[in-house]
Parts: structure tokens; sequence; C-alpha cells
């Protein structure tokens, strides 16, 4: 049975991108290819067989090989569902998504070796070009998830989605809504960790994918001009604060608090005629909305989220502790509320910078500079971050011989707020003495002394 490498592995081949993913088309049955390998391998107990798929998967070192019988498919246009016969090598390549992914690699002993590339992927390579076998309409119609297929393969690659592709795109945009959220966000997360996503996200809008799935982040898009006072696109702002970001870390959460930080914009704008546009409170409306966003979007509803949630709130704080005289206060209240994350919401300050004027740019990171000093003296001093109550509300039941109740709660918070506001040391000792004042101006008799 004729056997080729196709797909993926060797367009990266071609590319030298290295992978480990290797897909092979069988003319005729994979899982029967994939047992005979498995066996003359050795390795018969690594080979995973997909009856109803009728694919087969082996792991062999670092690889994993998949088995699958060349196919033929036809759609409907009500479903991503295709109705799936049994193939030629010639009808499987008929049926991929880029010209770049239809090429194959010979594995029979006639002609090992020998590439096919049946519509010009490697042409397409060279003019780093991302065009369909098929004419596009007929491409993307089979299968709507190829349209942020095209733009995700574009923004990893830096390539250009072909002309008559792009218009296709735009053409069928809205077909995009019966592709299920799990898989457009999985391509849209390839855009988000690729070298500069902005560029793939204005790809996004401009071809009127994005307002489908993301209707948030479309619409930042846009200027508003009252008495010749126009406000800045808050879209491109906030793709060059991703941009800026992504070049400084590769973690796809923080990624997505620079996405997110400026998404309550347009609710929150106001014009009003001495001070111009405002968007005053978006970062805390901001907040608030991640979480209906995360769940649409089925994004993970656990750390990840409180992680961006956090990021978004605090994206200001930064920029208040840069006037010229600052309390120690102001800057422990930061270290207490950011935790560890302190280092990602300065990352994300300094990426919100996108002045034109050089000069402005220099001068606010210098600026920052300044905060990462002061934010560095006071933890160093007051250790903040991961901050544990020196006395907890076991011991202030303890001291007053309370069971559970209101006092102890508001006892606990004053001695919070006696450490951020500087009066005692964050030290269990002098957190103790506040308690039994504390204690007193509540009218509570101290039953033991603790220490
Ligand atoms: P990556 O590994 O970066 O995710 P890939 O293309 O190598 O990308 P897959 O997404 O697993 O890996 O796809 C493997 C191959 O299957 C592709 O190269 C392409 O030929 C084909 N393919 C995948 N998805 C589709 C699709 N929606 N329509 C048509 N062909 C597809």
């Amino acid at each position: 049975m004729p056997a080729y490498v196709i797909g993926g592995w060797v367009r990266d081949l071609i590319l030298g991108r290295p992978s480990d993913d290797i897909d092979i088309v069988v003319a005729g049955s994979g899982v029967e290819v994939a047992r005979h390998v498995a066996a003359k391998l050795n390795k018969s107990d690594k080979l995973k067989v997909y009856k109803n798929f009728g694919t087969a998967m082996l792991r062999y070192g670092n690889w994993q090989i998949e088995f699958v019988g060349a196919r033929k498919e036809s759609y409907r246009s009500s479903s991503r569902k295709p109705v799936v016969e049994d193939g030629s090598l010639d009808d499987d390549m008929r049926r991929r998504d880029f010209t770049i992914n239809a090429m194959a690699i010979s594995l029979n002993r006639k002609d090992f070796g020998s590439v096919s590339d049946p519509f010009g992927g490697i042409q397409d390579i060279r003019d780093r070009r991302i065009r369909t076998p098929l004419d596009p309409d007929v491409t993307y119609s089979d299968d709507p998830l190829r349209m942020m297929r095209a733009i995700r393969f574009a923004a990893q690659l830096d390539f250009l989605v072909d002309p008559a592709s792009f218009e296709s795109i735009q053409r069928q945009a809205g077909r995009i809504s019966i592709v299920s959220v799990e898989r457009v966000m999985d391509e849209f997360n390839k855009i988000m960790l690729s070298p500069s996503p902005g560029k793939g996200i204005k790809k996004l809008r401009s071809s009127g994918l994005l307002k489908h799935f993301f209707p948030e982040l479309d619409a930042l898009y846009g200027v508003e001009e009252v008495d010749g006072k126009a406000h800045k696109d808050n879209f491109f702002h906030t793709l060059q604060v991703l941009d800026n970001v992504a070049a400084k870390s590769e973690d796809l959460w923080l990624r997505w608090a620079a996405l997110l930080h400026d998404i309550a914009k347009p609710a929150t704008k106001r014009f009003d005629p001495q001070v111009g546009w405002t968007f005053y409170g978006h970062e805390f409306a901001g907040h608030k909305m991640v979480k209906g966003i995360f769940r649409r979007l089925k994004l993970p509803m656990n750390e990840k989220l409180r992680y961006v949630q956090k990021l978004v709130l605090l994206h200001l704080r930064p920029i208040a502790l840069t006037e010229n005289i600052v309390t120690d206060s102001a800057v422990r209240r930061l270290l207490f509320e950011a935790g560890d994350d302190i280092d990602d919401l300065m990352t994300l300050c300094e990426a919100d910078i996108t002045s034109g004027n050089p000069e402005k740019v220099k001068k606010y990171l210098k600026n920052f500079e300044i905060v990462r000093l002061k934010l560095k003296e006071i933890e160093e001093k007051d250790r903040l971050r991961n901050w544990q109550p020196p006395v907890t509300g076991e011991d202030i039941m303890e001291a007053f011989g309370l069971s559970p109740c209101r006092e102890v709660g508001q006892i606990k918070t004053a001695i919070r707020e006696a450490i951020l506001e500087g009066e005692i040391a964050n030290d269990r000792l002098e957190a103790l003495r506040r308690m039994e004042e504390e204690g007193q101006k509540l009218g509570l008799t101290l039953k033991k002394t603790l220490n």
C-alpha cells in the first residue's frame, strides 16, 4: 500500500522548523500499515488504534507518528462534519487547508523521498504566502475554521494571506459561528503566542472574523471626535501594548492581560467639554468584564482568570507611584495587592507606554525605573509580598475567648491597615500589641496574653 509523509511535518522540514509530529497517509488502510510498522520496530505496545476514526498513533522516541487512510470528503453547509470516503493521495491533498500543508514525501520503494507538491506549496513558501489548494470559497466554506487557520499560519510564519483568500474570508467571515468556541480559541491562542500577535489580530478584525467571536475586542476599534478633540484608537493601542509585552514575555496569560487591560474603555467613555475624553474607572469595569469573556470563550476559570483580572484591575496603580512624593504606604499597598505578580504588572505598565514622542517614552520609562526601586526597597524592608497576617483569627479568638464573630474580622483588618500604613512593623509582637489595643476599643477583655 503506498504511503506518504504529509502535511505539517513536510512544511516544517522545508521551512527548517523542527517537528516531532509526523502524519503518514496511506492509499489504503492506515491502521494496517501502522500495525506492520509497529511490529517491525518492535513497538506494538506503543501503538494506539482509533477504530472509529480509522487512524493509529505510534510513539517512537520523541516522535508521534499518525497513520491514516487517504480520504475524500464532502461537506454540507450547515455543519463542519464531512461525509468521508476512502480516496487517493490526490483526493487527500485536495481536502487540505493550504498549499503549504498539501505536500507529501513518498515512502515507497519506487520513488522514496520524492516530493509531491500538486498546488505549488514550495513556491508559496518562497513567496511567504498562505493560499488554499482549491478555490478559497470552496475550501473555507467546507470548513470555516480554516479562515482562522489562515491568519494563524500567517502570524506564526510571518506570511501574507493571499489577497483572493483574504477577500473570500471577508465574504464568509460570519460562517465562523458554526465552529466550536474551543477550536476557534485554539487558533486564537496560537496567534496570541506568535512573535507579533498584534499583526494577526489586526487581520482578524479587517477580515471581519473578530466581531463574531470577540465583539468586546472589536469594539475597541475606532476614533470619535467632538469639538475637534479625538481620543486615541484603543484597538491599535491595545495591540501595540500586546506586542510590547510579547517582546518581553512568552507567557500567554500576561499577553491576555495586555489584550484586556483597556477592554472597558468603550463602556466607560465620556466626553467632558473641559477635560476632553475620559475613561474613568475603566480598570475596575474591565476587571469585572474579564470573567464573562473567559467563560464565553471557554478559557480556564481558575488562577489564570484571577491573574488576568488582577492585572487589569491594577494596571494604572504603578502610574500613581511615579509622582514625586509617594508615601511608603502607597507602595506597600501595591505590593500587598499584587503579590508575586508585581513584576508582571510592571512589565504590563511599561508596555502600556505607546506615545509616539520618544522624549515622553524615555521620561515615563525612567519614572517606572524609580517605581521599581521603591518597590524593591519597601519589599526588602517589609517583606509584604505574599503577606501572611502575623496575628491570625485563631490568635484573636484565643486571646479574647471569642468564637467566630464580626469583632475578629474588625481586629484583623485594623492590624492589616496599621501595617500597610506603616504605623506598626510587619512583626508579630507589634501586631499583638495592636490587637490588644483594638480589643480594648471594642470593649473586649483580654483572657490570655499571647506571644
Ligand atoms: P501545528 O502543528 O502548528 O498546529 P499543523 O498544520 O502542523 O500545525 P495540525 O493542525 O495538526 O498541525 O494539522 C496537520 C495537517 O492536517 C495540516 O498540515 C493540514 O494539512 C491538515 N489540516 C489540519 N486542519 C485542517 C483543516 N481544518 N482543514 C484542512 N486540513 C487541515
